[in-house]
């Protein structure tokens, strides 16, 4: 099969999340089983130049039509860790992608898509016709949806789309100017509800909804999550939309690349290890202590890495490093706001536990260093207010380090619970899980893990040794993922 994925992210060379992370591993996976992947990139002033190999000019002049006129664009390719890129660079004086930043213009809106309809008419330029596009999250939310009503009729009649929900809560809102910058046009015919009328805005158009309308199969990554969004508010909005799609939606966990995310051959760590050299993950723990100032002793490490959000519970995120340092464990967090108060918010607490010997508040955005802590600490915490995978409890599963979570979308699907979990005999068990968003039930939770950890600490080796041996990588999703190529393909 030929599959194109158009996606605003992809690892390691662009990556604000998740969304990086999968559209590598599910790229390269579906290259590994024989099928020709290329990817579709917007050329990021501030990407990862670093991570891309033979960057050369691969369509020197593409002109997309834009607000009746037409932007010029080059498409370059080169190889992202083996994967084929093609990055779309405009040359107009909105300057999309030179801002320094992924996210968070004033008109995200219209930089994606123009993107959308950038990469429709590469495809179509370019005479390359997929199988399956394969569109992820609202940025390319307009791709379907421009496909099925502009370029069927230049000659793309027979490619199919597979559209990824990663997160329901940034959906794409815009007016009418998207329809008449894109070329759709038609106004009171897109502003219908069964389109791309926005549920709850009327004057408002929305991208996602566009998707989900247009694609041939919406998914999004774990099935409980997909169950959640249609029942719950965490689909935002969508829910109704969801319903009257429902025969061509579902879940799909997320996989995790092993080929990056593993002990075993990871180059960014001082020490490598594997299930049968769990003891040698201690080496890093003391490198991890030597790099952030943290003191020598006979204490587990908690960690946080993920974004400083609200959909990742701060507040609590913030709770557990006191109550950490409270019970006698060192705490480490990664992270970064796109908030600014979340963010002063945690510069202010860094600055307070400035001097304290059992704590590290790293404020940026820094993967070698996730990798280090992945390898280094004994617990990580992922205290979600929803979350529709989560990635990082199946990265530190991969490197024994116990997972601590809100029960919630992948979490509850991928964790369960050392103590309590009734559908899963005990030795099939591998972290710790707390249901309500009061600190309390995180308490529960983080006592219990250290309790075990200082009082029965083979006990709590065999809770590590349970959680190494799942396979959370992209086999069984990728098998998924292909049944429905298959299944919507021509
Ligand atoms: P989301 O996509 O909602 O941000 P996920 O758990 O799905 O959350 O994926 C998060 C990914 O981003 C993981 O690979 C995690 O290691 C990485 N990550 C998050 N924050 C940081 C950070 N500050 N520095 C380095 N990596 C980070």
């Amino acid at each position: 099969m030929y599959i194109v994925q158009i996606a605003s992210e992809c690892a390691p060379v662009i990556k604000a999340g998740g969304l990086g992370d999968v559209v590598y591993g599910l790229s390269r996976e579906l290259e590994n089983r024989g099928h020709c992947v290329e990817l579709i990139l917007p050329m990021y002033d501030c990407m990862r130049y670093d991570h891309i190999w033979g960057l050369h000019d691969a369509y020197r002049d593409l002109y997309v039509p834009w607000y009746g006129g037409v932007i010029h664009c080059s498409v370059f390719c080169g190889w992202v860790h083996g994967r084929v890129c093609f990055f779309i660079q405009p040359h107009s004086e909105d300057n999309f992608f030179n801002r320094g930043l992924y996210y968070g213009s004033q008109d995200d809106n219209m930089r994606f898509a123009f993107f959308s309809k950038a990469a429709l008419e590469f495809l179509l330029r370019s005479n390359k016709r997929p199988d399956i596009i394969h569109c992820h999250d609202w940025q390319t939310g307009l791709v379907p949806v421009m496909l099925y009503e502009m370029y069927q009729y230049h000659g793309m009649g027979n490619q199919r789309v597979c559209y990824t929900i990663h997160n329901f809560k940034h959906q794409g809102i815009g007016g009418a100017d998207i329809l008449w910058a894109t070329g759709l046009n038609r106004e009171p015919y897109y502003f219908q509800y069964d389109r791309l009328r926005d549920n709850f805005n009327p004057f408002a158009l929305n991208f996602m909804k566009g998707g989900i309308v247009y694609s041939n199969y919406v998914n999004t990554v774990s099935p409980h999550h997909a169950w959640e969004a249609r029942f719950g508010d965490v689909g935002y909005g969508l829910g109704h939309t969801l319903e009257i799609h429902q025969s061509k939606f579902g879940g799909i966990l997320n996989g995790v690349d092993y080929n990056i995310w593993n002990p075993e051959v990871d180059n960014y760590i001082p020490q490598k290890y594997s299930l049968d050299t769990i003891a040698e993950k201690a080496k890093n723990k003391q490198a991890l202590r030597n790099r952030l100032l943290l003191q020598d002793v006979k204490k587990p490490i908690i960690a946080y890495i993920g974004r400083l959000d609200q959909q990742k519970g701060v507040h609590l995120v913030h709770h557990a490093i006191y109550y950490a340092l409270n019970r006698g464990a060192q705490f480490v967090l990664l992270g970064s706001a796109t908030e600014s108060s979340i963010n002063s918010w945690f510069w202010h607490e860094k600055q307070y536990l400035n001097n304290n010997p059992d704590v590290h508040l790293e404020l940026s955005f820094n993967e070698e260093l996730a990798h280090l802590i992945y390898a280094s600490a004994d617990m990580m915490v992922v205290p979600s207010n929803y979350e529709p995978c989560g990635l990082t409890q199946l990265i530190s599963l991969k490197y024994g380090t116990v997972p601590i979570v809100r029960g919630v979308g992948g979490l509850v699907s991928t964790v369960f619970d050392r103590d309590y979990d009734a559908n899963k005999p005990p030795e099939k068990r591998n972290g710790y899980v707390f249901y309500q968003t009061d600190s309390h039930a995180l308490e529960s939770a983080m006592e219990r893990a250290i309790g075990l950890w200082y009082e029965y600490p083979k006990k709590f080796e065999y809770l590590i040794q349970q959680g190494m041996e799942y396979d959370y990588s992209w086999n069984n999703p990728g098998t998924s993922y292909l049944s429905i190529f298959d299944y919507i393909k021509c």
